[in-house]
């Protein structure tokens, strides 16, 4: 297969990337290098398998030709993060909405399949959990903030749903839950790398809120198998699959497991959301995949707990 993974130096794009080559694709990366980075694919450059191009999805001539040549695109270039969207909302709107339309655009003329990568984020802050895929969503206001990621994911995914049903393009659309591993930056505000590279300086952990926010941490090699099965499956044309672990944990005893396996002087300090992020900050309390479809169509199971995930964060950030 001849892959094309958009946003593929980024974290999860990049781990992609080395799985498809490993399973024998041909890939080509697309990244503007916003958020990804150059470190994340250093070591495929070399494959003869392996291209990159350094451009914006939002350069149409360019994912044309790219497009065309693939056989299948994996969506991942969007604005990442909760923390990185509340500080670049103009420029987050335009890569969410205007990138994943452009790159259903370009698919829609040859068909290919369209790997779209959504977030657990368009579930909002709904008490009804375990969350399932076609349940209903709460969003807060417009006025604040942090909304405006779910929106332009959700509309991501009202766009390619409408793709299939209308133009017969296939696409499968993945909402991750909280992906972590090595090459995840704390910088766009994710808490695993944050955590653990404040234990490692013995700096203060900031854990916001009360910290008895929950998440279930999945490894990115879990999400990136799963992806892969996925994009295998015919069954899984059309549909909506979350990708996570259900493993429950507050952000403060997660904080606690990162002191220990680093055994870290840090102190754990309670940050107030209003001061973490901003004024009027709404969190949600507890996000929990339900994972029975995408048991039902790959017979997916998330493999890496809880410590042995942690350990390999700490092992990239000590390298
Ligand atoms: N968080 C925290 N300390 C940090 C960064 C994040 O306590 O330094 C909290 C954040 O408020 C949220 C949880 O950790 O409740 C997960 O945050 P992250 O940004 O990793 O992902 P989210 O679940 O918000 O998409």
């Amino acid at each position: 297969m001849k892959a094309l993974i958009t946003g593929g130096a980024g974290f999860i794009g990049s781990h992609l990337a080395e799985r498809l080559l490993r399973e024998g694709d041909e890939v080509t990366i697309i990244d503007d290098l916003s958020t990804g980075s150059f470190d994340n694919i250093a070591h495929l450059e070399g494959n003869p398998r392996f291209r990159y191009v350094i451009d914006t999805i939002l350069n149409e001539g360019v994912m044309a030709d790219l497009v065309a040549e693939s056989d299948i695109v994996y969506h991942l270039a969007a604005a990442v993060g909760v923390a990185y969207v509340m500080d670049n909302i103009l420029k987050s709107l335009k890569i969410n909405i205007r990138g994943t339309e452009i790159v259903l655009e370009q698919a829609n003329i040859k068909k290919q399949k369209v790997i779209l990568f959504s977030t657990s984020e368009v579930y909002g802050k709904s008490n009804s959990l375990p969350f399932k895929e076609d349940q209903d969503r709460l969003l807060g206001p417009t006025t604040i903030n942090r909304w405006s990621y779910a929106v332009t994911k959700a509309l991501d995914e009202i766009l390619a749903l409408a793709y299939w049903r209308e133009k017969k393009l296939p696409v499968t659309i993945v909402r991750c839950f909280n992906t972590v591993g090595p090459r995840q930056t704390g910088q766009y505000g994710m808490v695993l790398p944050r955590f653990v590279r404040q234990a490692l300086l013995n700096q203060p952990m900031t854990v916001y809120g009360d910290g008895k926010q929950t998440r279930c941490f999945t490894s990115v090699l879990d999400v990136v198998d799963a992806v892969y099965k996925l994009a295998q499956s015919e069954k899984a044309v059309g549909g909506i699959f979350n990708v996570g672990s259900d493993h429950e944990i507050t952000i403060l005893d997660l904080a606690k497991i990162v002191k220990k396996r680093t055994g870290s002087k840090s102190k754990l300090e309670l940050i107030p959301y209003d001061k973490a992020y901003e004024s009027g900050f709404e969190d949600m309390r507890r996000r929990v995949p339900d994972l029975q479809l995408i048991q039902k169509t790959i017979g997916y199971e998330a493999s890496v707990g809880l410590d042995e995930l942690v350990d390999s964060v700490i092992r990239y950030f000590e390298e």
